[in-house]
């Protein structure tokens, strides 16, 4: 890289590529610092959210909150948010303290402040498998994307809450379901299997064995008129005798 000047009817040759090579390495150590800055200034917290994803793939009128009470109510899922909580408290407790002594105080607790998010601390998504379409050369392949379906973020307060209604109601239903309009609604197969199978289908007034399930009837012990639940504890294995003489009284 050189240029040529003239002064005086003399010429002279100056070699620029020094100066060049100068120019580069103080924009260079500039952008440097300038980046060093950026990442000294900006928040050092990050708020550390519970997230549970449900996978939802194939499902229709998915609520979000059944999805919940379910997790709620499994001993793992449990335990999982239990000790997110204890962790989200040691976290603050670690950053209160680092704020006490640490620089650009005043900047930290104002970046501190801004990071913690109690209220949406727990983050609850349902996700779903769908499947896409492309069009290449006239063929038609499919794939599948994982897309979040639907969110809900709550606080510890929430969750709380909801597990005592859930532990008022032995953990039998989501809160929906126990608070349906229509409890028949809810009798599925697999729950009727569910208590042939606790009942050792066995008639519970006669005692009478029907282990083929013929004549086996599940019945509401406090009828479904009378604001009985479809869940296990109201539920019992009737022969077909017993349950037309308890429907006659
Ligand atoms: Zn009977």
């Amino acid at each position: 890289m050189t240029q040529l000047y003239e002064i005086d009817g003399y010429h002279y040759i100056v070699d620029l590529t020094p100066y060049f090579v100068l120019g580069v390495l103080v924009i260079a150590l500039v952008c440097a610092i300038a980046v060093l800055l950026r990442r000294i200034l900006a928040s050092p917290f990050r708020y550390p959210y519970y997230v549970a994803r449900f996978d939802v793939s194939g499902r229709r009128n998915v609520r979000i909150e059944d999805y919940i009470d379910r997790h709620l109510m499994d001993p793992a899922g449990w335990d999982a948010i239990v000790a997110h909580r204890a962790y989200i408290q040691n976290w603050k407790h670690e950053q209160e303290e680092y704020l006490k002594t640490c620089r650009l105080r005043s900047r930290r607790e104002r970046q501190y402040a801004e990071a913690v998010d109690d209220d949406r601390a727990f983050r609850f998504i349902t996700r779903r498998d769908q499947t896409r379409y492309k069009q290449a050369n006239y063929m038609k392949t499919s794939y599948k994307v994982s897309m979040d379906d639907s969110e809900l973020d709550v606080n510890w307060e929430w969750i709380v809450e909801r597990r005592i209604r859930l532990a008022a109601i032995n953990d039998e239903a989501t809160l929906r379901d126990y608070h349906a309009k229509n409890q028949r609604r809810l009798m599925t197969k697999q729950l009727r299997e569910q208590i042939a199978r606790r009942d050792n289908y066995t008639c519970q007034i006669c005692g009478k064995y029907m282990p083929d399930g013929v004549g086996l009837h599940v019945d509401h012990i406090v009828p479904v008129a009378k604001g009985g639940k479809t869940v296990p504890s109201n539920l019992q294995v009737l022969c077909s005798k017993c349950n037309g003489r308890k429907g006659a009284r």
